[in-house]
């Protein structure tokens, strides 16, 4: 018996379990699946849709009374505009939250045109060379009128150039896609531009009494808290103080061989970026 919990406790902490534990886990309820997305709804006129290719990749469909915005199109969807028309009836305008193939993949075949932070645009070239809708830039802090409904655009720049979050005041929650990492954060930008970034979001989390912003990935139950965004503010102040060191990582992706790990976030990064 006593070998049995011994083995159960082992188990448990197995790389398997932990990675059991790690895969997405959704509350919102199913309405729609298809080979390459699932959507759920968040709420009355809300929706989450997760790919299956970039680690639960995100989209999400916001509706008004008059029109819709689907920020993000996945990596590899098919019919998605037909996918969308079928969750709404509103018509519906793309924007992407930044510009990277996990996130505008799909949008190459199915939208004429996209709205952007204009700094990504250095990313087009290389990750969107095909697309030829047209590029529509938004502005930081301009609000979107859905009719009866609001969503602020905020650009949070720190992921890419151009990451970019939209806040729904009334509804006390945002989206911010990578900016925050969805607990793992790819930055390739320095880290005084990511503070500043955790900065003015927290800012805005604390005057808009806001409870989460949804991230662009799902690899657990990681919804971004306000409590995370102070925490990446803590963090980026102590690398850049020297306080803390990363560690050198294997497999570097985008070149950022060093990670640094704390209060449950990953900021991977490079020695360029310390400044
Ligand atoms: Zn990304």
């Amino acid at each position: 018996m006593k070998k049995l919990s011994i083995f159960l406790l082992l188990l448990a902490f197995s790389p398997i379990a932990i990675l059991a534990q790690m895969g997405p886990q959704f509350k919102e309820k199913e309405v729609y699946r298809s080979d390459d997305v699932v959507f759920r709804q968040i709420d009355e006129h809300t929706w989450l849709g997760s790919g299956n290719l970039m680690a639960s990749e995100s989209l999400y469909l916001i509706e008004g009374n008059d029109r819709a915005i689907l920020l993000d199109a996945g990596t590899k969807i098919a019919d998605l505009d037909k996918i969308v028309a079928s969750l709404t009836k509103k018509p519906v305008t793309l924007i992407a939250t930044h510009v990277h193939p996990d996130h505008t993949g799909s949008a190459i075949h199915y939208f004429p045109e996209m709205y952007l932070n204009a700094a990504d645009t250095v990313n087009i070239p290389s990750i969107m060379p095909d697309y030829k809708g047209e590029l529509k830039f938004l502005k930081d802090r301009e609000i979107i009128d859905l009719g009866g409904r609001k969503i602020e655009v905020v650009f949070t720049p720190g992921h890419t150039p151009g990451s970019t979050s939209f806040i729904d005041k009334e509804a006390g929650y945002g989206f911010s896609a990578d900016a925050f990492g969805s607990g793992n954060l790819l930055l390739t930008l320095d880290f005084s531009t990511l503070l500043a970034t955790c900065e003015k979001m927290n800012a805005i989390i604390e005057n808009y009494g806001l409870t989460k912003l949804y991230p662009g990935h799902y690899f657990g139950v990681n919804v971004e808290t306000p409590q995370r965004v102070k925490d990446m503010i803590t963090l980026s102040k102590n690398v850049l103080s020297g306080k803390v060191k990363g560690e050198e990582r294997a497999n570097a992706t985008l070149g950022l061989n060093l990670v640094v790990s704390d209060y449950g976030v990953r900021i991977n990064y490079n020695a360029a970026q310390i400044k």
